[in-house]
């Protein structure tokens, strides 16, 4: 009989981020997702960039690699390209992704390799002490603007929507049965799943998130979406949005309000990896000496 997965299958070390810190219940829900799902931690690639989401990678028994400032995504895309069959999670932060990363982003969405893309978006540069990051709040005080940041921030939702992601979906980590469903919905989508996690950050929160708990929030549903836990539900409004409507996608994401859920899905988007290999395998079956020969390539003529 086969040995079952379990939780311990994934531990590696009890993780050292700050008390309270939303990362616990983001690491605790991919582990969750993976035993249920019996994925073995050698079928799996954690893949993290620079920031605390970056400890994801150590905090997870599975391959991994903590790479450098904004490059998990060149990472994943090259362990894809690899066709070991690997099942590849990104984790970046909204400074790693959205700011040093943010042409590798883009591209990232444009090529659409199968990946389960984790954006922690906790409004600020936590790991180093609170400075600006793309997505902080106008008018926040950071160490890098003492007097209060003066841009609008970035919308990573429209930019994924804008740079043509083929699924796009906001959860939150403190609501864990919708992160979960997420993360579900995301890794059972072949394509780059741009999946924007708000994330609390316990330490240099300045009450960015306190609209989650309240009023400033509400949930996309569909059949074709993605489920939402009754008692959410009741205290929240819903917002009836079919993940196949691209335009008004466009227009729920401009909106101030937090909108949660699924916001496009397009399965049939193909894939760079599919594309890539196939072309691979032709180019492997050409005998090499064709390929340099100068006659047969004209450049003697
Ligand atoms: Fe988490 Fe913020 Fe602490 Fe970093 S600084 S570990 S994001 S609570």
């Amino acid at each position: 009989m086969m040995k079952s997965i379990t939780l311990k299958d994934f531990f590696v070390e009890v993780p050292r981020w700050c008390e309270g810190c939303g990362n616990y219940n983001i690491l605790a829900t991919v582990k969750k997702f993976l035993v249920d799902h019996q994925i073995a931690p050698e079928q799996v690639v954690n893949v993290s960039g620079i920031g605390c989401s970056g400890r994801m990678s150590n905090y997870l028994n599975t391959y991994g690699i903590h790479a450098i400032h904004g490059r998990p995504i060149t990472m994943g895309l090259g362990l894809k390209l690899a066709g070991k069959g690997l099942k590849v999670f990104i984790h970046s932060g909204d400074g790693d992704a959205l700011s040093i990363g943010g042409n590798h982003l883009v591209h990232g969405i444009h090529r659409n390799f199968d990946c389960v893309f984790l954006l922690y978006d906790n409004q600020t540069y936590a790991l180093t002490k609170n400075q600006t990051s793309p997505t902080t709040p106008m008018g926040c005080k950071t160490v890098t603007h003492p007097k209060g940041v003066g841009a609008v921030p970035l919308n990573a939702v429209l930019l994924a929507l804008g740079a043509g992601a083929s699924f796009v979906a906001t959860t939150a980590d403190c609501l864990k049965d919708h992160l979960y469903s997420t993360i579900q919905a995301a890794y059972e989508h072949r394509g780059f799943s741009f999946v924007h996690v708000l994330q609390r950050c316990a330490h240099y929160d300045t009450n960015h998130f306190n609209h989650l708990f309240h009023e400033n929030r509400s949930f996309l549903v569909h059949e074709d979406g993605i489920p939402v836990a009754t008692d959410y539900a009741e205290k929240t409004q819903i917002i009836r949005h079919d993940p196949k409507d691209l335009e008004n996608a466009f227009k729920l994401a401009n909106e101030s309000k937090n909108h949660l859920g699924l916001f496009y899905r397009d399965s049939n988007k193909p894939c760079f990896e599919d594309f890539l290999l196939e072309e691979g395998k032709k180019t492997q079956q050409k005998p090499r000496g064709s390929i340099l020969d100068p006659y047969k390539i004209n450049l003697m003529s």
